[in-house]
């Protein structure tokens, strides 16, 4: 076993400190990556304080990882030592499920590994993520980061790049479509970013108004502050696509009375449930959806598309020892527009 420096939290709400991991020696199809770089997604915060089920802990949250590979084990053929990596929010899967064979791994029904608060495939082994100095990841998981992107600012693709690429696609948004990206964070400004290199127009609606600017010059061409008294009126009807990243509980059918008829709003941010009225839908025939992350396939091609199109994330590197601080400003919405923490920071022995 190699030991592993992390940051983890003891229990479900404590503060995140150091705390010392095994990773396994790569077997004969695992790769051990040294991680430089680790995202900060709300994701994380959700887990460690057991706001959506009871975790796993001490946890070690993290599931936007880029690094290095350092080793490769001796059937590892997609990978060698210094190429550059990526692993997002899963680590293995069933394989043999219908969403594993057509590439959709994230809704494998039969033994899904998250990155971390999960359980490897043999039920008992516990995973951690990528507030971490290494991770070991059987190769077919891992994702080749490209070499024209910097590699700080393209680990929030791992999750908040595929989880807004990964709906634009599914529902097939075109060039011209109004999308609404509803919050303005970690995934909202990705889904920006990204729809908007997909050819739509796009509008955020945030319910903080001095985003404003930033908004337009992360590429959106308009701006509506939620809080305003006409904004449900004055944008009824109007967009083709809502793609819903909001975090904290909020009235979804306000938000579906903005889509056009024979629309989709899509949910992909996860907070308490709110009441859904039945009449938003009715009335225009409009879908409810949800969705989550992206496959392997998926997320490479992504990763891809964003080496084209040089997108990546807005960040504000941190420190790992300012993680606790990190995570109370994602809570209240201070996050410009993603904390990526430097594992370069990490106290080794
Ligand atoms: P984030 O950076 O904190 O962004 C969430 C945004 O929601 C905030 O920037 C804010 O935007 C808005 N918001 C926050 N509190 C609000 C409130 N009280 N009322 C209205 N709006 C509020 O979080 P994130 O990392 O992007 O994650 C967003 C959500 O997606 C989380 O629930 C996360 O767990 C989930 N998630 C889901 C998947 C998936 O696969 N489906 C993957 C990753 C994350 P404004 O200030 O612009 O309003
Ligand atoms: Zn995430
Ligand atoms: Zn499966």
């Amino acid at each position: 076993m190699l030991k592993t420096p992390a940051y983890a939290a003891a229990a479900p709400k404590s503060p995140l400190a150091p705390f010392a991991i095994e990773r396994r020696e790569p077997g004969p199809k695992d790769v051990l990556i040294d991680i430089r770089y680790c995202g900060v997604c709300h994701s994380d915060i959700h887990q460690a304080r057991d706001e959506w089920y009871p975790g796993i802990f001490p946890m070690v949250p993290g599931h936007e990882i880029v690094g290095t590979v350092a080793r490769v084990g001796s059937e590892v053929t997609k990978w060698k030592p210094g190429d550059t990596v990526g692993v997002g929010c899963f680590v293995d899967s069933c394989r043999a499920c219908d969403a594993c064979r057509e590439g959709e791994e994230q809704y494998c029904g039969a033994g899904l590994v998250f990155t971390y608060n999960g359980l490897e495939r043999d039920g008992k082994t516990p995973t951690y993520g990528g507030y971490s100095a290494h991770i070991t990841v059987d190769q077919d998981y891992v994702l080749r980061v490209p070499a024209t992107l910097p590699l700080d600012a393209a680990a929030p693709l791992l999750c908040a790049g595929i989880t807004t690429y990964s709906p634009l696609r599914h529902f097939g948004v075109q060039a011209g479509d109004r999308v609404a990206v509803v919050g303005l964070g970690g995934l909202g400004h990705m889904g920006v970013k990204l729809a908007r290199a997909m050819g739509a127009e796009v509008t955020v609606l945030s319910h903080s108004p001095r985003k404003r600017e930033d908004a337009l010059r992360l590429g959106a061409h308009d701006f509506v502050a939620t809080s305003a008294s006409d904004a449900f009126t004055a944008n009824a009807a109007r967009f083709d696509f809502i793609l819903d990243t909001v975090s904290a509980p909020h009235d979804y059918n306000a938000y579906l009375g903005l889509l056009k008829r024979d629309r989709t709003m899509v949910l992909v941010g996860v907070p308490d449930p709110s009441p859904l009225s039945a009449f938003p839908l009715v009335m225009g025939r409009r879908r409810l959806a949800g969705s989550l992350i992206g496959g392997i396939a998926q997320t490479q091609e992504m990763l891809d598309f964003c080496g084209q199109h040089g997108v990546v994330s807005d960040i504000e590197l941190i420190a790992i020892q300012q993680i606790n601080e990190a995570w109370d400003r994602v809570v209240a919405s201070d996050v410009r527009y993603r904390f990526v923490i430097d594992l370069a920071t990490l106290p080794r022995e």
